[in-house]
């Protein structure tokens, strides 16, 4: 039942991530709002006004930070069922502008950012035998035949989608993987003139983290809909 279950969302202190926050707590879930600056983390959550948010500092570039927050829910007794992989950087650069350490920097936060909370809260969802996962993507990264001008996020979002399938591919058929572009959404990041609204951009991700047990696994999604990788 979704009243028992417990969402952790990164980088939810703002845009996309908060928002989807903010859904998760109305369809009944306790939401663990993670954000790298707990300060501002805090402040988030209090506009969400729930006694059912919990707010934890991680920081998805940093392996300690995600170990030692997974370590806070478990000495807590806080399972986490539904991981949404938010934390983004949109580093702007084409490919002969882009130098070596954004592209690493924008690979740590988009790429590996996911890959350490995969690792510290997919074993488990595997365990317990239910999970969501939601890697918030873009269609930057899909390879088909659109050529990102931004190209470290291009590259990173690319690496984002092959993870969601190895992971996808690595758990039980009871936790499920998925991708999503969420469309160009007026946040922080999208900017004033992008044609989403930052409820519409948290739609799809949203419906991905509460999807029933007959849902789709391993897949790339945008306005609920299946998208080309
Ligand atoms: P924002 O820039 O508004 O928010 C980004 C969030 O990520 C912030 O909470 C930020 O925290 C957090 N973050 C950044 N680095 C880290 C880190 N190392 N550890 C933890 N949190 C971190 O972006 P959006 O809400 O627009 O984007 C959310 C996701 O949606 C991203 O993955 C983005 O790539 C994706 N997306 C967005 C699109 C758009 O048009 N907006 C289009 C396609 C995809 P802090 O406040 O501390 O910086």
């Amino acid at each position: 039942r979704e009243q028992d279950r417990t969402a952790l969302v990164t980088g939810a202190n703002r845009g996309i991530g908060l928002e989807t926050a903010r859904r998760l707590v109305v369809a009944g879930l306790d939401v663990v709002l993670a954000a790298r600056d707990p300060a501002r983390g805090r402040d988030a959550a209090r506009t969400l006004g729930s006694p059912r948010v919990r707010v934890e500092e991680l920081d998805v570039t940093d392996a300690m930070s995600v170990t030692a927050c997974a370590e806070r829910l478990a000495d807590d007794g806080v399972a986490v069922d539904v991981l949404v992989n938010n934390a983004g950087i949109y580093p702007t650069d084409g490919f002969f502008s882009l130098d070596e350490d954004t592209l690493l920097r924008a690979l740590d936060v988009n790429l590996m950012g996911a890959f350490r909370t995969c690792r510290a809260f997919c074993p488990g969802m595997a365990r317990r035998g239910y999970g969501r996962v939601v890697n918030v993507s873009s269609g930057l990264g899909a390879l088909t035949g659109n050529v990102p001008s931004p190209a470290a996020y291009g590259v990173s979002k690319a690496a984002l989608n092959a993870l969601t399938l190895v992971v996808s591919a690595a758990v039980p058929q009871a936790v499920k993987v998925n991708a999503v572009c969420p469309g160009w959404v007026r946040t922080d990041m999208g900017g004033r003139g992008a044609p989403t609204s930052v409820e519409q951009g948290a739609d799809t991700v949203a419906w991905l983290a509460l999807l029933p047990d007959s849902g789709p696994t391993g897949g790339f999604f945008r306005d609920r809909k299946r998208i080309d990788w």
